[in-house]
Formats: structure tokens, C-alpha cells, sequence
């Protein structure tokens, strides 16, 4: 009864939100239902993580009725977030879109498909950039060059097309069964976005970058994510499942001997971007998932970079879980499901980094020591506190992640991360409750509709 009455009352705090007035309806034929506009006009519930700093995050609640509109295409999403995608972060006016069916942004103008080879300039190939850059013959040295130009262009025709620009003041809501694929929702310059119980699927690269220098071998890059948020502050990313569709990077062929990478993050907070809060959401099978700050440099990221990270479900995910330069980050009530091919760590200890890290549970394969949950990328402190593993048949524990991490690693990562969390909508969940709690509530398909 316990877990139950605890469940049902953390329920109502994930749903409770402020209501603006009733939202007026649709276009005739695309109205929403009435639990769908209410939904639309929810703000961040009040101390609900970083992005309830100050004035909150409200989105588009705001929305006058030729601002709410339900879209079916990407020509349609790209009318309703002010009409030019290219202007689109620059619309203020507060809107609110419900997405229905698959959006795909590989849709051209006339809602045809569109494939790699039409974004692709007309002097660049595949074979022949392979050919021409292979470390073999060309060395390990950065490509440069009429091919790797013409790259560049083909990447800024993709961006185009499939980087899908987001202004402030926005709500993008998903009815039942609403999904994007194939696109990123670009969050940058602005303030004030809310996105919620959408599927994103397959974010992919037609062109990715040989890097010959990252890592020992070189490796494949993709730039798209399924949301970036860049330069940007009170943004809300709530109820959503996150995956590569049916275009798995199991499913990728190598070249060079390496993974040909399509797929960048999920949900990546860089360029001094802040106050976002990312909860209640469902990442599966993906590689890189998080990257909070995506530079070294001691700059302008330092004092941003504030996000918080609650109750989503990461299942078989590889790495960045997330990885943290600079940011107050606080991580806390996830369950974590890792273990298997490719999996390198969950928490990504990074420069400058103050993770906050509560009330995690982790269900590990046989293949994942405690140890190795948690990565230096050249951090200097952490805390952590309330983790329990549940590694394979055996029975959930409390688990001290960090002094796992010391005693097999150097040097050691420090216990106190320098600040204590007070942005949070309820005290937190004994711990073995987490898996119960976020795998009934977690991702998107969950939120009243
Ligand atoms: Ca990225
Ligand atoms: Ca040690």
C-alpha cells in the first residue's frame, strides 16, 4: 500500500501544472481533445528542477487561438512555429503545436520522401570520400579539400531540411502515438520551449565527419541530435521516448574499420544553455545521450549549464548519462537498465562538473561492475548518494558508487560536488521504489490524452 500511495502521490506532482485559460479550439476537423488542451496550456510544475528557476517554464500557454494548430507533416510543423524554418527561432509569439501521426523531416515540400542522395551536393559521393580520405592514403590528418567542401555544403542542405528551428515561447505537445523522426528540434537562442509526449526516432546524418584524431582509430560523427538546446534557458523536455526507430547503429555498416555513426544525443545542453529539466522520459537502445557542455574551455559555459535530470528510464544506452562539464547538474531517481555490447559508462564526470547525483537505481547485466558506472573526463567531485544496483539474479542492494569508483580507479573523484539541489517538486523516492515508479510512468503515451 505504501509504494502505491507514494506512486499515486508522485503521480499528481509530475501532473500537476499551472492552467491558463481554455484553449480554444483547432482548426476545424484537428481539434484536440479537451484533456489534450488542457495539457497544451500546462506550465512547469512550481520548484519542478532548474527550468522552474525564477519564472518558470511556461511555453506556449499563452497561445491565442491562431497560434494552436495541429500538425501532420513537416511543412505543417514548420507553418505552425511561424512559417520560414530558417526565421522560425526568431517567432516569439507564444503557440502551442499538437503533433498526430509520424512527422518526418525527410518530407520535401511536396510531402515526398526525400533520401540522403537528394540533400547530397553535386560533387560529393560516398565512394569517392572514402576513397580519397582513407588514412591509408591520406593519413591521419583531418580531411580537407574539394570532397570534404563539398560535404560541408551537403551538411548544410540537411540542415535545412531536417534541423527543424524551435523560438521561444513554444509548446510542442504529441497526441497518442505522435512521433518525430528523422529531424532535430533545434533550441537555440531562445527561452521558454516545453516538449512533451513525443516518440523521437532516428535523428540521422546523410553525411557524417571522419574526426581521424578522436580516439585511437578515428571515428565517425554524426551532428544531429533529436533536441539540441544551445544559448538558451527555461526549457522543459517532459514525457518522451527517445530512440534510433528502425535504423539502429547495430544496423551501420564501418568504413575506415570504424562504426559509420548517424546518430549524435538525445538530448544535448550545450553552448551555455540553462535551466532545462528533462523529466519523466524514456531513452532505449541509444549510444550518446546526454551531453551537458560540449567544450573544455574554461569560458562562458561556466555559471550555466544547469539542468535537471529526474525520473527517466535509460534502457540499454552506451554512454553520457548524462556527461557534465561545468554545470550544477542534478541527476536523481532515474533507473538506469545497462549492460551488454557497447556500453561505456552512465555518469560522465567532467571539467568543472557538479554533478548531484540521488536516489539512482541501476539494473546492471553481469558485464557492468559498479565501478565502471561512473567516468572521469577530467572532474574533480561528485556526489553520490542512495544509489541501489540490482545486478543480474541477485538482489537489489545499496550500492556507494563512488567508492567503488575509487578503489578501482585513479585518481580519485572527491565525495561533495559543492551545492545541494533545492529545485525539486517532492522529496525523493526511497530508491527501490525508482524502477517501479518510472517504468509505469515514464516515456511518452503515459500523460492523460
Ligand atoms: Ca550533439
Ligand atoms: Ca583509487
Amino acid at each position: 500500500m505504501r509504494r502505491r500511495t507514494v506512486g499515486v502521490a508522485l503521480l499528481a506532482a509530475a501532473l500537476t501544472a499551472t492552467v491558463a485559460a481554455p484553449a480554444p479550439a483547432a482548426p476545424a476537423g484537428q481539434k484536440p481533445t479537451r484533456a489534450a488542451e488542457l495539457l497544451g496550456r500546462q506550465a512547469l510544475p512550481a520548484n519542478d528542477g532548474w527550468a522552474a528557476e525564477g519564472a518558470g517554464t511556461t511555453g506556449g500557454g499563452a497561445a491565442t487561438a491562431d497560434r494552436v494548430r495541429v500538425v501532420r507533416t513537416r511543412a505543417e510543423l514548420v507553418a505552425a512555429l511561424g512559417g520560414d524554418n530558417a526565421t522560425n527561432a526568431t517567432d516569439a509569439t507564444p503557440k502551442i503545436v499538437y503533433v498526430a501521426g509520424t512527422v518526418d523531416g525527410f518530407e520535401g515540400p511536396d510531402g515526398a520522401p526525400l533520401d540522403c542522395a537528394d540533400l547530397a551536393d553535386p560533387e560529393y559521393s560516398l565512394p569517392a570520400y572514402l576513397a580519397a580520405y582513407d588514412p591509408a592514403v591520406w593519413g591521419r590528418v583531418d580531411p580537407s579539400g574539394p570532397l570534404e567542401a563539398a560535404r560541408v555544403r551537403s551538411v548544410a542542405n540537411q540542415n535545412r531540411q531536417t534541423q527543424i528551428n524551435v523560438g521561444s515561447n513554444t509548446t510542442i505537445v504529441g497526441l497518442r502515438g505522435a512521433r518525430l523522426t528523422g529531424l532535430t528540434l533545434m533550441i537555440d537562442r531562445v527561452a521558454n520551449v516545453i516538449v512533451r509526449n513525443l516518440g523521437f526516432a532516428d535523428a540521422r546524418d546523410c553525411f557524417p565527419a571522419w574526426s581521424p584524431t578522436d580516439g585511437d582509430a578515428g571515428n565517425w560523427n554524426s551532428q544531429y541530435d533529436q533536441i539540441s538546446v544551445r544559448r538558451s534557458e527555461h526549457v522543459w523536455v517532459d514525457h518522451n521516448t527517445f530512440t534510433d526507430g528502425d535504423n539502429p547503429d547495430s544496423a551501420q555498416p564501418r568504413y575506415f574499420g570504424r562504426p559509420w555513426q548517424v546518430h549524435d544525443g538525445s538530448l544535448d545542453v550545450t553552448h551555455t544553455a540553462s535551466l532545462v529539466t528533462a523529466s519523466w522520459n524514456r531513452f532505449t537502445g541509444r549510444d550518446k545521450l546526454m551531453l551537458i557542455g560540449s567544450s573544455n574551455t574554461v569560458g562562458p559555459d561556466v555559471g550555466r549549464l544547469k539542468v535537471t535530470v529526474h525520473h527517466n528510464l535509460f534502457d540499454g544506452d552506451l554512454q553520457r548519462l548524462p556527461r557534465v562539464r561545468f554545470g550544477q547538474v542534478d541527476v536523481h531517481e532515474n533507473h538506469y537498465r545497462l549492460g551488454g555490447t557497447g556500453f561505456e559508462y552512465a555518469l560522465g564526470v567532467g571539467v568543472q562538473s557538479a554533478l548531484f547525483a540521488e536516489n539512482n537505481f541501476f539494473t546492471l547485466a553481469d558485464d557492468v561492475a559498479p565501478a565502471d558506472l561512473i567516468h572521469d573526463w577530467g572532474g574533480a567531485a561528485l556526489t553520490e548518494r542512495g544509489s541501489w544496483v540490482r545486478q543480474g539474479d541477485r538482489p537489489a542492494r545499496p550500492v556507494d558508487l563512488l567508492a567503488a569508483y575509487n578503489a578501482a580507479h585513479d585518481p580519485d573523484l572527491g565525495g561533495d560536488a559543492g551545492w545541494t539541489p533545492t529545485l525539486r517538486a517532492a522529496p525523493p523516492l526511497p530508491t527501490p521504489l525508482v524502477p517501479l515508479v518510472v517504468g509505469a510512468w515514464s516515456g511518452a503515451g503515459r500523460l492523460p490524452l
